[in-house]
């Protein structure tokens, strides 16, 4: 899929661990699979994803250090404001 993109740029590719509550299912995902959202605070700061075994779409809260992971690894980040 992506490897056809591979070369272009000088960065490694990053899979991150994750599980599915759902079916309980564990894989590695890519960069680009994920989502990090950053709200105001830790409580509002999450990342999601979709299973790619059942579909579900997942979120889970992200703390300080896993939002320096995602992003450091080409996350992309939604920063959140009040806009609702
Ligand atoms: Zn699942």
């Amino acid at each position: 899929m992506a490897a056809a993109f591979a070369g272009m740029r000088n960065v490694t590719p990053v899979t991150f661990r994750a599980g599915c509550p759902d079916c309980r299912g564990r894989f590695e995902l890519a960069a680009s699979a994920l989502r990090l959202a950053i709200g105001a605070t830790s409580r509002t700061t999450f990342y999601s994803f979709v299973c790619p075994d059942c579909g579900s779409s997942v979120r889970k809260p992200a703390g300080e250090r896993i939002v320096e992971l995602l992003t450091g690894g080409g996350v992309r980040t939604l920063r959140l404001h009040s806009t609702l």
